[in-house]
């Protein structure tokens, strides 16, 4: 199988390196001629949402990925790439993909709680050993059609929607590759 990774900003190296360990074959994705049909799923990588949404618009990447997301293409965003699947952004006027049905506070843990390590419960996963950085969470599923698969205090933090996932950590940052394959199982 052949995933794109996107690779406009943020960490996307890791990404392609615990799916290629999964065996799948990596596209990193810069500009508009390497998104093509051929790809069985993209991921959306953490960093910084705000730089990677202007730099999917100045590429051409926008209209493409949110068609190919819409007609059932598996995704995976987390932390950024979880804000730019997100409809509603809280506090903001902004919207990225808004392919999935949740609203996302950005930096939602604030300034003391900037980045942590947790176990979480992870639905279809298990007990995960989850790294937060500037993370959002989702405030609200805007349907019945987003599932919350993971909950920190209260607050979702892992979703499913169809064919999209989210996750407001970062997977990609520790050795456990359960939540990749889970993303795989998907495809
Ligand atoms: N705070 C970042 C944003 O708002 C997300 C942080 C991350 O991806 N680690 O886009």
């Amino acid at each position: 199988m052949k995933i794109g990774v996107l690779a406009l900003q943020g960490a996307f190296a890791e990404h392609a390196k615990t799916l290629s360990e999964l065996g799948a074959e990596i596209v990193e994705i810069r500009r508009k001629t390497q998104f093509t049909d051929a790809l069985d799923g993209l991921v959306l990588p953490g960093g910084e949402s705000t730089v990677q949404g202007k730099l999917l618009r100045e590429e051409g990447l926008f209209a493409p990925v949110k068609q190919a997301i819409g007609a059932g293409m598996p995704v995976f965003g987390t932390c950024a790439g979880m804000i730019l699947l997100a409809k509603r952004i809280e506090e903001s006027e902004t919207v990225h993909l808004g392919t999935m049905d949740i609203a996302v506070r950005r930096n939602a843990y604030g300034r003391q709680l900037a980045s942590f390590r947790t176990r979480l419960l992870v639905e279809g996963v298990g007990e995960y050993p989850a790294v937060f950085i500037r993370a959002p969470y989702a405030t609200e599923l805007l349907s019945s059609a987003a599932r919350p698969l993971a909950v920190h205090e209260g607050k979702i933090v892992a979703v499913r929607q169809a064919n999209m996932l989210a996750a407001a950590f970062h997977p990609e940052l520790t050795s456990d590759p359960r939540i990749h394959a889970y993303f795989l199982d998907m495809l």
